[in-house]
């Protein structure tokens, strides 16, 4: 390796992950490390150019992610519900593990595993009482046939649609807008027409929802809000 390529040498990945694949993928992870994908055989050097020449789009991506990790880090003891932060005041004498007044998240407890647990079951329960009769709403205007609908944490997914029309939804969706729910069903729902994301399916999403673009972009932009329960 030449000096110029021993300078450069400073970005590192966290973890190289090595398989069958013939071609090399970079990405950064939730807590803003560099995760390469490598086929089995491939040199370090080779992966070391690979990373130099992307250290632009690698820098860019990690400040995005460490932004993030402050923004979720500055609003821990706060819990965000349909698009809206509310604190979470501690009563140790409360007579559940949360409730939710309609301005604050009352909690027995801040000790972070028990106020997950007890978080994830409010969302979960929340979250099939407010999406259900959305999903139900939505099919019977516009004639769409859904067989089950699961509500799940899937952890890379905000929902999907099988082949027999089962539509499973993330709880975590509870924390968003109440249109970027209703997004999320409606593009689900699509899918029992489309397959696919074709241009005949983004159409039907909008004729559904005319505005889907800003809630599927709300999404983009702030879906990291939702997945850290
Ligand atoms: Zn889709």
């Amino acid at each position: 390796m030449q000096e110029s390529g021993l300078i450069k040498f400073f970005m590192s990945p966290s973890k190289i992950i090595r398989s069958q694949r013939k071609t090399l993928s970079i990405s950064i992870n939730e807590d803003a490390e560099l995760i390469v994908r490598a086929p089995k055989r491939l040199s370090i050097e080779k992966i070391q150019d690979f990373i130099n020449e992307k250290e632009n789009w690698i820098n860019r991506k990690i400040t995005l992610v460490e932004n993030q990790i402050k923004d979720v880090t500055s609003n821990q003891n706060k819990i965000l519900y349909l698009g809206t932060l509310f604190p979470i005041i501690i009563k140790p004498q409360a007579s559940r593990e949360l409730i939710f007044t309609g301005e604050e998240f009352v909690v027995k407890s801040i000790e972070p595993n028990s106020l997950s647990l007890s978080l994830k079951k409010w969302c979960k329960s929340k979250f099939r009482e407010i999406a259900l009769p959305r999903v139900a709403y939505f099919a019977d205007k516009h004639n769409l046939n859904v067989n089950q609908v699961r509500i799940k944490n899937q952890k890379t997914m905000w929902g999907s649609c099988s082949s027999k029309n089962n539509i499973n939804l993330n709880y975590l969706l509870i924390m968003a807008p109440s249109e970027v729910i209703d997004y999320v069903i409606i593009h689900e729902l699509a899918h029992t027409i489309h397959r696919n994301h074709s241009v005949d399916f983004w159409r039907l999403v909008q004729l559904i929802m005319p505005d889907f673009q800003q809630h599927k972009q709300w999404l983009k932009a702030n879906g990291y809000k939702l997945r850290r329960v």
